[in-house]
């Protein structure tokens, strides 16, 4: 008997130290987006990409930095719409000053969760600070389920403890790790926090079976579930593992984010800065933005104009879910 397959895929059987196999981790690359702008600070994005859509609710994760700002010019991002999403703030270096048609006018600093709830509007400006020389870290989209993607706008500021686990230093911003939980309510089950791994050592975490993670490298060359992860790389471990171990195989700390939650089953349509079900529901929002109505609101204090949104495809935008594991 053969494999009459034309193309056959590789098939990886690493044995761990029981003889258990390791679970597989699928390595996502990041592609460099410029923020716009006259010097154009560059972002590392690995969700969404062809491969992968979302981790749990998780539908966006921009990387970036460590930036001397005088170089990129820092971040100024002039307000724009958000609907259907959650938007995480979480900085390694530096400060942003978010403001937004709530009202809120905070400033988002290194180790402190800022959580804005776009719901079924809200606006925001976000610009790096003049105290900051160095700028760096990571903005992440939540996904916001059918029955809760037009709630009520919001922002949550928390600042969580550091939590001691063998071998790691860990922030749990959203969800549950380490015996460590943060207050802030998601709508669907979600984890958020930030690891950083002592040099050359070994971390095994206890994980929720029922969650798919990912685990985004900062710096450092990280060891996930068996599967060598270098900066700037995102690893992916479905549903099914009770057990997450990771290894900083390097001489110095390692920074990490990691995040997970219940596969999220719905599709969504993702354009600019909507998240809808349909084609129709982009087209709506955006026109609510152009025509400046009270669905997204206003931005006070910013220096300057709000964004205009880019011009609609062609086509009519077809809804993203993730493909198909085999
Ligand atoms: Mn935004």
């Amino acid at each position: 008997m053969s494999n009459v397959e034309k193309d056959p895929t590789e098939l990886r059987c690493a044995a761990s130290d029981h003889g258990r196999p390791l679970p597989q981790v699928d390595v996502l690359s990041a592609r460099d987006v410029p923020l716009g702008g006259p010097r154009a600070m560059t972002v590392r994005r690995t969700l969404p990409q062809r491969a992968r859509t979302l981790i749990g609710a998780w539908c966006f994760i921009d990387h970036y930095g460590p930036d001397d700002i005088a170089d990129t010019g820092g971040m100024d991002v002039a307000p724009h719409p958000h609907t259907g999403l959650q938007t995480v703030s979480w900085l390694f270096n530096g400060e942003i000053e978010h403001r937004d048609s709530l009202g809120s006018h905070a400033f988002v600093r290194p180790g402190e969760l800022n959580l804005m709830t776009g719901g079924h509007g809200i606006s925001h400006s976000e610009v790096s600070t003049t105290r900051t020389t160095i700028l760096h870290g990571v903005q992440l989209w939540v996904a916001l389920p059918e029955e809760h993607r037009h709630t009520a706008r919001d922002f949550q500021h928390y600042v969580p403890s550091p939590a001691r686990t063998d071998g790691a230093d860990i922030r749990v911003f959203l969800g549950s790790l380490a015996g460590d939980t943060s207050p802030v309510r998601t709508f669907t089950p979600l984890l958020g926090a930030e690891l950083i791994l002592e040099p050359r050592s070994t971390t095994t975490l206890t994980i929720d079976p029922e969650f798919e993670h990912g685990l985004l490298v900062d710096h450092g060359d990280v060891r996930m579930a068996g599967t060598l992860l270098h900066a700037a790389e995102l690893g992916y471990l479905g549903t099914g593992n009770d057990t997450l171990t990771l290894t900083n195989e390097t001489d110095t700390a390692a920074r990490t984010v990691l995040l997970g939650g219940t596969p999220f089953e719905e599709q969504i349509v993702m354009w600019w800065n909507f998240i809808g079900r349909s084609h129709e529901d982009i087209v709506e929002a955006r026109e609510a933005w152009q025509n400046a109505s009270d669905r997204f609101g206003k931005v006070d204090g910013y220096d300057g104009d709000r964004l205009p949104a880019p011009a609609l495809p062609n086509a009519t935008i077809a809804p993203r879910k993730n493909p198909t594991r085999h």
